[in-house]
């Protein structure tokens, strides 16, 4: 497509107010967008791990450049760092990385606080890589991305990563995806399922005083983060959905604290298939494995229904923080059916027991199971 430009806007050069500070000569990568005739400077001196281009550098003298050069050029006049692009002198904004970031976030979540926190995403498919991108736009510094597939074009219509993504392993492009938000933020990454993960990789996490999130699609995968989150001491969630996405659970526990996951689905034969035949959660039928792979359900229901999941997480990695205001957690039951829409001809008759679209439920109570054998792992 063509673009029509009269005439190219001032030239804006975005730069690491470290630039300043440092008084630096040498060269700058990043990017450049021609359209807009704008400069983006993430990277400057030697930059030996960069595979990103060079957009200009700062040269201690002033130098002569064409009228129609667009080549980038910082001199330093009176101890302070102006550029040019050929002859035109350019609109400068210095920023403070995390500062500048975070900046919107100030007040109501403090960065400080959030980039020392660490999360465990078990599952990064649509709900799984929802999860991390809010919570690295919260702040949140650490993860433990934990996915043993790769991303398809059936995935696109639902997931946070797009076709550039395709055949990598999904925990690697939301890796990516998380260090466009916050390019200091630690991602440990492990392409297999949770069972598969070794111990000692949760340990050394764990210590971070970390949330454990279940996004897989089946119920298996729960009881096994369940039990991490037992053995570990640290809170779990689960996030789950109905068929089509009509409706959607959210479960969470906080160990020594509360009924665990085992507690609610139970181990005997009677409590799992109560459950299973009240809440039809389609997604985690073994026997149904085969189709699940492909139960639809669109975006945006499965999004409302992880939002308020990711909100709970939130209020479960502040639970110690001063000042901190709760969002969920002091309001919903540990177990909250949450509902898109109660029309039968998408959810089928159970989408009947809710009394309305979008009906979060709140009065659903669990229990404690004394011979719970998960809640007794805990250290
Ligand atoms: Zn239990």
């Amino acid at each position: 497509m063509e673009t029509i430009t009269t005439k190219k806007r001032r030239p804006v050069v975005h730069f690491p107010a470290e630039l300043e500070r440092q008084k630096f000569i040498g060269k700058l990568y990043g990017y450049f967008h021609s359209d807009s005739n704008e400069y983006n400077v993430v990277a400057y001196g030697e930059a030996l791990n960069t595979t990103l281009p060079i957009i200009g550098q700062v040269v201690s003298e002033q130098r002569d450049l064409s009228e129609t050069s667009d080549e980038l050029i910082g001199v330093w006049q009176n101890e302070k760092l102006i550029f040019q692009q050929g002859k035109r002198k350019c609109k400068g904004n210095s920023y403070e990385l995390l500062l500048n970031i975070f900046s919107r976030n100030s007040g109501i979540l403090e960065t400080g606080v959030m980039l020392n926190k660490a999360v465990i995403i078990s599952g990064c498919g649509s709900v799984g890589s929802l999860v991390a991108l809010e919570l690295a736009r919260a702040g949140v510094g650490n993860f433990l991305l934990i996915d043993n597939d790769t991303m398809a074009y059936h995935n696109i219509c639902r997931h946070q990563c797009g076709t550039s993504d395709v055949g990598k392993f999904k925990v690697n492009a939301v890796r990516e995806r998380i260090s466009q938000i916050n390019p200091s933020a630690q991602v440990l990454t492990q392409s297999t399922i949770l069972e598969e993960v070794p111990e000692n990789v949760f340990e050394t996490f764990c210590d971070k005083g970390a949330v454990i999130v279940g996004c897989a699609d089946n119920r298996e995968g729960d009881f096994y983060a369940n039990k991490i989150s037992c053995l570990f001491n640290i809170p779990f969630v689960s996030i789950g959905f109905w068929e089509r996405a009509f409706a959607g659970e959210i479960f969470y526990s906080i160990p020594s604290k509360t009924p665990c996951y085992q507690c609610l689905f139970g181990d005997s034969e009677k409590r799992i298939s109560q459950r299973v035949s009240v809440n039809r959660r389609v997604y985690t039928f073994e026997e149904d494995i085969a189709q699940t792979r492909f139960e639809p359900g669109i975006s945006t229901d499965i999004n409302f229904i992880t939002t308020i999941g990711i909100k709970l997480i939130l209020d479960l990695l502040n639970l110690d923080t001063p000042d901190y205001i709760p969002r969920l957690v002091n309001h919903l039951s540990q177990f909250s059916l949450i509902c898109n829409t109660n029309d039968s001809q998408i959810g089928g008759e159970q989408a009947e027991i809710f009394a309305y679209p979008l009906q979060v439920t709140t009065s659903i109570q669990v229990d404690s199971d004394e011979n719970c054998p998960t809640c007794q792992l805990k250290s």
